[in-house]
């Protein structure tokens, strides 16, 4: 009988030894080790040993047989995975930029060994005790969707379908009913939910359908409750797991169908190397294991729906709520002419009297101020305008000093006194908090009975739940709450939504500032008017003439896309050109700065020839150290994402051949979700 031979990745997070190594897989170890399997071999001079992932198995030695080593033993409890993942974790090194131990890591399941975790599994878990809701009629909307996509599965066609579909237009049901079809065909379900929208209404929709055949991940497992999930998958002994970005990467051997909610959410961009979006990756993994994705949203983010559009993906659309409710009416104030008007408060006489009517007949309001953001920009009360970069057209950030400072490019400049468009006076950062509003609401309403939701009263424990709780049992009239109100609550006697400053996410600096502003005025719309009463929304801002407020006023997600779509193309800014991010950690400050700079005259030299390039930078980012660790970042643009994988690839090698990488330390970021 022949050798077998497997190469192997060692788990160590170092550029230098980030390729695979041969060894020897004993007769005795012959029926374990797979591919995915993680072993314990004798690794370097020294016969240290490491922890490896089997990557690859062969009959063949790659060189001198006596000189291979053999692997000592095989990680009790590891899982091999399907060849498929592994595939996919090499496509992840080479996308995102990583080592492969990090991509490898990201999408195998290990049983870590931890102290047992004082939260056992959760209720979300353990309730099984669904009767199962009255049968939904599927509207013809709906239905026409569910035929669609059951003929497409039925002749084994895959897409990536966009499910374009209003709040309350019944996609959680598309998405119970898509599952059954694959489920019939012995093939399974990913289901992935932002952590934040993955409540027990949203557990108790799938319970009711699939019993004990799902199983749902959260943050609060522990890393071994995770993997029992896993190796349920595994088994086969559930049919769909539903959890946040990493449920995707639940080891099921006959991966049917992957269905992303809220698939605009910045949630699923990993923050941590390698920095993956999970829809890319999940479309990926579709792709691998022949399976569809369906990904769903009120608000697309602009990139699946410019795919939509030209037809990449196939389009969904659910125009209408499924209960048949009207969608809410909203208003616009806005609060340059409130000034005028001489009305300093940040409720505005429309907002006020609006309050008003809904305290005398006992329905609830939310106001809504988003902190995000909060006093780091300067706009104008006057006419409304943000200053902002003259080369970016973001909003600049305000810095120590009186100095506004642009994150892309590093431009500067020193905060004016008047405005540069209108010449008033009014201009500064806002003074607006959820406690002051509080305040200014007893001062208006003496009667209404208030819950306040921010970082301060929701520190403690289940103190998010509580108080929404008291606010569903109408023990207040007002919720007045951070962004954090926003999403995924119904409450059916909620009639008045307000939107204090609208422009606190608009003027953000960076390049997504007006799909973010879109999203959140959408959710907030979603959010009156749940019940039998008609809702209305108010919008109030200095700014209402910006195309993310009127389209988000008129509803109107194409109105919107279509203006977004133009200010990409104008700014070169992803999905029409591609951005990365280039972020450069020292501990020596000089240095830095001088590698920075040759390294970026480096790649305009050799990439930037044939005009489809662009980079801004070096620039110090928005934190400029972190523990005494400095941070530069380049940031370059290109028309094509592939271009983009070349110039990481010469990075990584240009610092290791300039012997820079003890000193400096980078990472790459490709389409990043937030500012640096
Ligand atoms: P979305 O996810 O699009 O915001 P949901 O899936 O939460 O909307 O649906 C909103 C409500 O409408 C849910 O209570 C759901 O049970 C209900 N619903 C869905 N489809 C129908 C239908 N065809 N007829 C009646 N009610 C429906
Ligand atoms: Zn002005
Ligand atoms: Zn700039």
């Amino acid at each position: 009988m022949s050798k077998k031979y497997a190469d192997i990745i060692i788990d160590i997070s170092h550029e230098a030894i980030d390729r695979s190594f041969q060894y020897e897989i004993p007769k005795a170890l012959e029926e374990q080790v797979q591919i995915g399997t993680q072993v314990v071999i004798p690794f370097g001079k020294g016969n240290h040993p490491r922890k490896g992932y089997v990557t690859g198995i062969s009959e063949q030695p790659a060189y001198d047989e006596h000189r291979i080593k053999q692997i000592t033993e095989v990680v009790k409890r590891s899982v091999a995975a399907p060849n498929k993942l592994i595939a996919l974790a090499a496509w992840i090194r080479e996308t995102y930029g990583s080592t492969m131990i990090q991509a490898l890591k990201t999408v195998l399941p290990v049983k870590k060994t931890v102290k047992a975790s004082a939260y056992t599994a959760s209720a979300l878990l353990d309730d099984t005790s669904m009767n199962g809701k009255p049968e939904i009629v599927l509207n013809p909307a709906q239905q026409s969707i569910v035929d669609r996509f059951a003929s497409d599965l039925e002749s084994d066609r895959h897409h990536t379908y966009l499910l374009h579909g209003v709040t309350g237009s019944g996609k959680t049901e598309i998405y119970v009913r898509a599952i059954e079809k694959v489920v019939a065909k012995h093939k399974q379900a990913i289901v992935l939910i932002p952590e934040i929208a993955l409540t027990y209404q949203t557990v108790r929709y799938f319970r009711a359908y699939f019993h004990d055949r799902v199983t749902v991940i959260n943050s609060r497992l522990s890393a071994g409750e995770k993997y029992d999930q896993f190796m349920k998958a595994k088994k086969g002994e559930v049919d769909v797991v539903i959890g946040p970005r990493s449920a995707l990467f639940a080891p099921f051997e006959h991966l049917g169908l992957i269905i992303i909610d809220e698939e605009h959410e910045n949630s699923y961009k990993s923050e941590y190397p390698p920095r993956y979006h999970a829809r890319e990756t999940a479309i990926k993994r579709a792709q691998l294991e022949g399976a569809s994705v369906i990904l769903g949203s009120a608000t697309p983010s602009v990139e699946s729906y410019q795919k939509a559009m030209n037809g990449e993906y196939v389009l969904w659309t659910l125009p209408e709520r499924a209960s048949g409710g009207a969608l809410a009416e909203t208003s616009v104030v806005d609060l340059r002419e409130e000034l005028r008007r001489g009305n300093r408060s940040v409720i505005s006489s429309e907002l006020a009297s609006d309050i008003r009517d809904r305290l005398d007949k006992k329905q609830q309001i939310m106001l809504f101020i988003n902190k995000r953001g909060y006093n780091s920009f300067i706009s104008c009360r006057n006419c409304g305008e943000a200053l902002k970069c003259p080369h970016c057209d973001v909003s600049l950030t305000k810095h120590q000093g009186n100095r506004l400072l642009c994150h892309y490019c590093g431009y500067s400049m020193i905060q004016p006194d008047i405005c540069p468009s209108c010449k008033s006076r009014l201009i500064g950062g806002y003074g607006t908090g959820t406690q002051k509003v509080e305040e200014e609401i007893h001062r208006l309403f003496p009667d209404a009975a208030t819950i306040r939701m921010d970082k301060d009263t929701t520190s403690v424990k289940n103190a998010h739940e509580r108080l929404l709780e008291q606010f569903e049992n109408r023990e207040a009239d007002i919720l007045i709450g951070t962004q954090m109100i926003v999403k995924g609550h119904d409450f059916s006697n909620v009639t008045l939504v307000g939107i204090l400053l609208a422009d606190l996410t608009l003027f953000h600096n960076d390049y997504r500032a007006g799909e973010r502003t879109f999203d959140l005025l959408a959710q907030a719309a979603g959010r009156a008017g749940r019940g039998r009463i008609p809702g209305k929304v108010v919008i109030q801002s200095y700014q209402p003439e910006h195309y993310a407020i009127v389209s988000a006023a008129k509803q109107d997600y194409r109105m919107f896309y279509e203006s977004e779509y133009a200010y990409r193309q104008m700014m070169k800014y992803p999905p029409v050109w591609n951005m990365m991010v280039i972020l450069l950690t020292s501990k020596e400050e000089l240095l830095l700065d001088a590698e920075a700079g040759l390294l970026a005259d480096k790649l305009k030299l050799i990439f930037a020839e044939d005009g489809q390039m662009q980079m801004i930078g070096p620039s110090v980012p928005v934190i400029a150290k972190i523990k005494d660790i400095y941070r530069r970042v380049v940031y370059v643009k290109h028309n094509r994402y592939n271009k983009l994988v070349e110039i990481k690839d010469y990075t990584e090698v240009y610092i290791e051949q300039q012997k820079l990488d003890e000193q400096i330390n980078v990472i790459f970021d490709f389409n990043p979700m937030n500012i640096y």
